[in-house]
C-alpha cells in the first residue's frame, strides 16, 4: 500500500519515519520544505503539494498544527482533497475540534474518498517509539485497512464510531492535562514562596496517589528551567481553548479549564508558545512575584 504524509512537524516526523521503516512506500509534504530532508534521507519521496501526494497515495496521513491548517491543507487550493480518488483514504490525526474535523469529512466524502479522524495522546518521545494512543472515528472499512499501520504508530488504539467523536475525546483528554500542569507549576511556584524545596514537593507527590509520567518526566527539568519543547504550549493554548468551546457548548460552564485558559494566554503573549506547555512555570512564576 502507497502511503502519504503531510505535516512533519515534533509529531509527523517520527511518525512518518515510523511508518516509512514499517516498510511503506512513502510520499511526504511539509508546507516549509526542509522538513522534508529527514524524510527523502530515509527513503521517502517528496511531493510538491498536498494534492500531489493524495493522487499518489492509497491512504494519506495528516498531522498539522490547528483546524486553520487542517482545513487548508485537506479543502484549500492544490489540497487532499484535489488529489483524492474514490476509495482512497485520508486519515487526519491532527488535534482539531469536532466541526472542522466535521467539515473536512464532508469535504473528503464529497471526494468519494474515505476519511478517519485519528487525533493522539502521547508526545515526541511516545511519537518516536511508536507508542502513541490513537483515538479513531469515522470510516470503519477505511479504519480497517490502516489499522496496521496505526500499529506502527501507537500501542493502543480506539474506535469511537462517527467522526466528532475522537476529537471530542482528545479535547477533554488535554483539558484534564492542561489544568493539571497548571495546579503543578502553582504548587511549584507555591513551595518555593512558601519556604520549601520544591524538589521535596516532586518526591512527596510522586509518592501519592496524583503521581504520573508527566510530573515525574517534567518536573525536575522545569525546576531546572529546561523547557526544551515536547508539546508546544501554543497547541496546548489551543487544545484549552477548543475544549472550553466544547463544555460551553454542552451547556457547561468550565471554570478551571478556563482559568488555566487565561494563564496559558499570557504565557503566549510573554512570547513563551514555541517552548515546551511546561514553560506556564515561567508564567505563574512571574505573576507570584508580581502579587
Ligand atoms: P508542530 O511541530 O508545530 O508542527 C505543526 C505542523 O503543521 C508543521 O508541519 C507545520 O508546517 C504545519 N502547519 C502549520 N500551519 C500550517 C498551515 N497553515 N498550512 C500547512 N501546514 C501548516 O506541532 P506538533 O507538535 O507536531 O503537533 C501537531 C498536531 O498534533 C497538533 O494538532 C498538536 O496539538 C497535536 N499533538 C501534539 C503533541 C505533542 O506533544 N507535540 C501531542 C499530541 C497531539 P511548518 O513546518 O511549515 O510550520
Amino acid at each position: 500500500m502507497k502511503l502519504g504524509f503531510v505535516g512533519l512537524g515534533i509529531m509527523g516526523r517520527p511518525m512518518a519515519l515510523n511508518l516509512l521503516r514499517g516498510g511503506h512506500t512513502l510520499i511526504v509534504w511539509n508546507r516549509t520544505p526542509a522538513a522534508c530532508e529527514p524524510l527523502r534521507a530515509a527513503g521517502a519521496a517528496v511531493a510538491a503539494t498536498p494534492a500531489a501526494v493524495a493522487s499518489a497515495c492509497d491512504i494519506t496521513f495528516a498531522m498539522l498544527a490547528d483546524p486553520a491548517a487542517a482545513l487548508a491543507v485537506a479543502c484549500g487550493p492544490a489540497g487532499i482533497c484535489e488529489g483524492l480518488a474514490a476509495g482512497s483514504g485520508y486519515v487526519d490525526m491532527s488535534t482539531v475540534d469536532a466541526a472542522t474535523s466535521s467539515r473536512i469529512a464532508a469535504a473528503v466524502a464529497a471526494c468519494g474518498a474515505r476519511f478517519l479522524e485519528a487525533p493522539v495522546s502521547g508526545s515526541r518521545q511516545p511519537a518516536e517509539q511508536g507508542a502513541l494512543v490513537i483515538l479513531a472515528a469515522g470510516d470503519a472499512s477505511l479504519y480497517d485497512d490502516v489499522a496496521p499501520s496505526l500499529d506502527l504508530l501507537g500501542r493502543k488504539r480506539l474506535f469511537l464510531g462517527e467522526v466528532g467523536n475522537g476529537a471530542r475525546l482528545k479535547l477533554v483528554v488535554n483539558m484534564v492535562m492542561g489544568g493539571m500542569m497548571g495546579a503543578f507549576c502553582e504548587g511549584l511556584v507555591l513551595a518555593r514562596a512558601a519556604g520549601m524545596e520544591p524538589n521535596v514537593l516532586l518526591e512527596v507527590l510522586d509518592a501519592g496517589a496524583v503521581a504520573n509520567p508527566m510530573f515525574r518526566g517534567k518536573g525536575p527539568r522545569m525546576l531546572a528551567g529546561d523547557f526544551g519543547v515536547a508539546f508546544p504550549l501554543k497547541h496546548m493554548s489551543k487544545d484549552l481553548g477548543l475544549a472550553c468551546g466544547l463544555a460551553r457548548g454542552s451547556g457547561l460552564d468550565p471554570a478551571i479549564a478556563a482559568a488555566a485558559a487565561a494563564v496559558y494566554v499570557r504565557a503566549l503573549a510573554a512570547g513563551d508558545g514555541d517552548l515546551d506547555f511546561s514553560a506556564l512555570l515561567k508564567t505563574v512564576a512571574g505573576e507570584g512575584a508580581g502579587h
